[in-house]
């Protein structure tokens, strides 16, 4: 039997399992990170007593996708995965998992929110950049309520956000058009942490962000994987004053 010939490898070169291993803990890291880079979705409290909670969105027509939801392990929906059985095998939808079709949106949200993790733990901030979802149900109070209200575009519209009880999802209704606000009279509150104006005002990569990244379907540019966002731990509990907002 012919002896397995060993080559030295090089400083830059990793060879046969300890390679291997290096790739998955190197992927693992890639998707810790991946993780830690995706954005909350904004959701409200149904125990409000009525009060509107104030949302700035930076952009209006919305992105549709189709996607899973499943409880984290405390129990909260807070895990997605995007669905692909629309071009694709899914495997959520193999499993016997249903899916919904999902509008989503990118906003401002003026309330202040402590941080629950990490370097920033309990930090308090202001204006923070959110994901709004509006799953297809209500969607169609949003459409009218954009068409009616907001002449049909919601860009820098501040809008007042009410949930009235649990069966208004999460993502409330919109209730009223507070007024529009500029880049400008945004610009001065961006909170500390973030790049750039330009950066902050601009939506969300939604393909980056909803992009299935497991290729498990054998049909050619067939993709499907996690799409996980996060929900903050905290939502909002009142309605802050909002006059600020629009003074210079
Ligand atoms: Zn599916």
């Amino acid at each position: 039997m012919a002896q397995q010939q060993k080559t030295k490898p090089a400083p830059w070169m990793t060879q046969g399992p300890a390679g291997a291993e290096k790739a998955r803990k190197l992927n693992e890291e890639r998707k810790k990170q991946a993780e830690n880079q995706k954005p909350f979705r904004w959701f409200m409290k149904a125990d409000l007593d009525g009060k509107a909670l104030p949302l700035i969105f930076l952009d209006s027509a919305g992105v549709w996708i189709r996607e899973h939801a499943y409880q984290d392990e405390r129990g909260y929906w807070n895990k997605f995965r995007t669905c692909t059985v629309e071009y694709a095998d899914c495997p959520d939808c193999a499993n016997g998992d249903r899916s919904y079709y999902v509008c989503f949106r990118t906003v401002i949200d003026p309330t202040p929110y402590t941080i629950q993790s990490g370097d920033r733990k309990g930090e308090t901030v202001s204006y923070n950049k959110r994901l709004h979802a509006v799953k297809m149900m209500a969607a169609p109070r949003w459409d009218a309520f954009i068409r009616d209200h907001g002449n049909g575009d919601l860009t820098l519209a501040v809008v007042e956000i009410t949930r009235m009880n649990e069966k208004e999802g999460s993502s409330g209704l919109p209730s009223k058009i507070r007024g529009r606000i500029t880049r400008e009279q945004l610009a001065k509150k961006m909170p500390k942490g973030e790049k750039s104006v330009e950066e902050w005002l601009k939506p969300y990569d939604y393909v980056s962000i909803f992009q299935p990244d497991e290729v498990v379907d054998a049909k050619p540019g067939n993709t499907v994987g996690s799409a996980d966002a996060k929900f903050d731990d905290t939502p909002p509990d009142g309605l802050q004053d909002l006059d600020e907002l629009f003074s210079d």
